[in-house]
């Protein structure tokens, strides 16, 4: 029997891999989809897992990055058509320390009151001045196709704009640590436990190497972007490119695990699934997984070059995540500042320190006494989440281990060093009880509640490696051009017309769909030089 053949074959249904399936679609090109799980979307899973009428994100929920970056600006149009209907916010996020709240408004006269009140005014909007004069490179660098002659470009505007002393000096600057330069920009204590957090949702911790550049970047989208969701979830949003997908001609397979990338003289054909089916490739094989999985499985039976190996081999995975969520009788009373009932993202932290504890601590296997919380209030942005009068949380823990070590708070016996159930539990009891400190009203108003540990998130999708949420350390020598790889080979792989997509890869994770969509656009939109070497 003949296989069924594909322009391209995606390995895995991510965002990457729906990105570039749709980017494909729309260039004519036939694209087949292969999910090893029995549902589409990886990290992207909208279910009522708590009770009827209420809509849970159990891993990712907000899409500032989708919405800001170069996907959508592309799709937009196609994924309204197909109900697609972005909701946003002007309180994206919030702070409750020590000492005292905050809240980040898309409102800039807004901001400039709440920093003048922390007595930061002056420092905020020279932060945002400065940087704002250099945002469009900021994100160039974040998007940059590194290994491309196009890249050069951004160099060389760089470089007129600063000249060279001023170009190494923002070098320095774009690996300085948060914490020092939160301490020498802002005084408030709040200020800085307002903005600190930010470096946990990519991946890094206060006292990393370019957290400051991290933190000023996701500070920056925010306080212009907002925070948007997709009315009704994540799934509305893989429903839709799916369905570009399918109206070009191409297919989801979903229960599809891939064993295998089929190749011919150095050149991938196809794929081969456990189940034996194998599908051809007349152009591409794009696949989105980590680079052991990639380079120690799917090409196993491959000569790959021993620099590319040693590299993938050596590739780590970060600190592991925790999911809680909860489905609520009445809404959150928050007891320190009732403007954050409005707030999309409430970080709960007790100040830097507490922060820089916990990373530092979880980074050595030990549990946090004082964890950063991340509670995301998803009906402040789309109501229709939650029946009327009721609410949901989506709490989400980024200072976890992967293996347990050790408790600061020495209440928790590592055992085994496994995220057990036992282990689970009274570690998110620890959390609940830090939130219903702010939260007073939380345990009366709990109906029912999830909670998804490293293990449960890495079952659910086995590129996040121990659960960790970003299938790979975002420290800066697993980051921009050393992503996937050390050895710098960005998405291309050595066995011709296979790349590697998804978050283990460059710019890495997140909803932006930014790897997926630089391959697609990389492949329909070849130079002339590329047209000629190719052939
Ligand atoms: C708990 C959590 C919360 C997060 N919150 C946010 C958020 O709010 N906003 C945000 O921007 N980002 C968030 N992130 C990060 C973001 O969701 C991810 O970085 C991003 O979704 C990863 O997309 P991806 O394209 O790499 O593919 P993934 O979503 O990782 O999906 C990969 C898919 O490939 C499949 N697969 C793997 N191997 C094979 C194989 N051999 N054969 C077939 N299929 C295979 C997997 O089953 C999986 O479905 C969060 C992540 C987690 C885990």
């Amino acid at each position: 029997m003949s296989q069924k053949s594909y322009d391209a074959i995606v390995v895995g249904s991510g965002i990457n891999a729906l990105v570039a399936g749709a980017v494909l679609s729309k260039s004519g090109w036939k694209v087949l989809l292969c999910e090893r799980n029995n549902v589409a979307g990886g990290a992207i899973r909208t279910e009522a897992a708590t009770l009827p009428g209420f809509t849970h994100e159990l891993l990712s929920s907000w899409h500032p990055l989708f919405v800001g970056g170069p996907a959508y600006a592309e799709l937009a149009e196609e994924l309204t058509k197909r109900g697609v209907i972005y909701k946003n916010t002007t309180s994206p996020t919030g702070v409750v320390c020590s000492a005292g709240t905050a809240i980040l408004s898309t409102d800039p006269v807004e901001t400039a009151k709440e920093m003048d009140r922390l007595g930061d005014g002056a420092a905020w909007s020279g932060m945002m001045q400065e940087f704002g004069g250099k945002i469009d490179l900021a994100f160039g660098l974040l998007g940059a196709d590194f290994w491309r002659t196009n890249s050069l470009k951004l160099a060389s505007t760089a470089r007129k704009r600063f000249g060279n002393r001023g170009l190494v000096a923002t070098g320095a600057e774009l690996l300085e640590p948060a914490a020092p330069w939160l301490d020498r920009t802002f005084s408030s204590e709040v200020t800085k436990s307002l903005l600190a957090p930010w470096a946990l949702h990519n991946g890094l911790g206060p006292d990393d190497a370019a957290s400051a550049f991290i933190t000023k970047v996701i500070g920056a989208a925010v306080a212009f972007g907002g925070m948007p969701v997709p009315v009704g979830g994540g799934i509305k949003l893989v429903e839709a490119l799916i369905g570009i997908i399918k109206d070009a001609g191409g297919e989801l397979l979903t229960s599809a695990d891939v064993i295998k990338v089929t190749t011919s003289n150095g050149k991938a054909t196809g794929v081969k699934l456990a189940d034996g089916r194998e599908f051809s490739a007349t152009r591409s094989v794009l696949a989105s997984v980590t680079p052991q999985a990639l380079y120690q499985g799917l090409l196993s039976e491959e000569k790959i070059p021993t620099e590319i190996t040693k590299s993938a081999d050596s590739f780590r995975y970060g600190r592991a995540a925790i999911q809680i969520h909860l489905a609520l009788s009445e809404p959150p009373q928050w007891k320190a500042d009732s403007r954050l009932k409005d707030v999309a993202i409430v970080h709960i932290l007790d100040g830097m320190n507490s922060l820089s504890e916990s990373v530092n601590a979880s980074n050595r296997g030990w549990l946090a006494k004082r964890p950063t919380i991340v509670v995301g209030q998803p009906t402040t942005v789309d109501p229709s989440r939650a029946p009327a009068g009721t609410s949901i949380l989506w709490i989400q823990l980024q200072e976890n281990p992967r293996k347990i070590l050790g408790d600061l708070a020495g209440e928790i016996n590592p055992g085994d060093g496994s995220w057990n159930e036992e282990r689970l539990n009274k570690y998110a009891d620890r959390v609940l009880a830090q939130v219903a400190e702010q939260i007073p009203n939380l345990f009366n108003a709990i109906t029912a509640k999830i909670v998804l540990g490293p293990e449960q998130i890495e079952a659910m999708n086995k590129n996040l490696v121990g659960g960790d949420p970003y299938a790979g350390d975002c420290r800066v020598d697993q980051y921009a051009p050393w992503r996937p790889l050390s050895a710098a080979t960005g998405h291309r792989t050595p066995i011709k017309n296979l790349w590697h997509i998804g978050a283990s890869t460059h710019p890495g994770p997140g909803l932006g769909g930014g790897s997926g969509f630089l391959v697609a656009k990389r492949l329909t939109q070849k130079s002339f030089l590329e047209r000629i070497r190719n052939r």
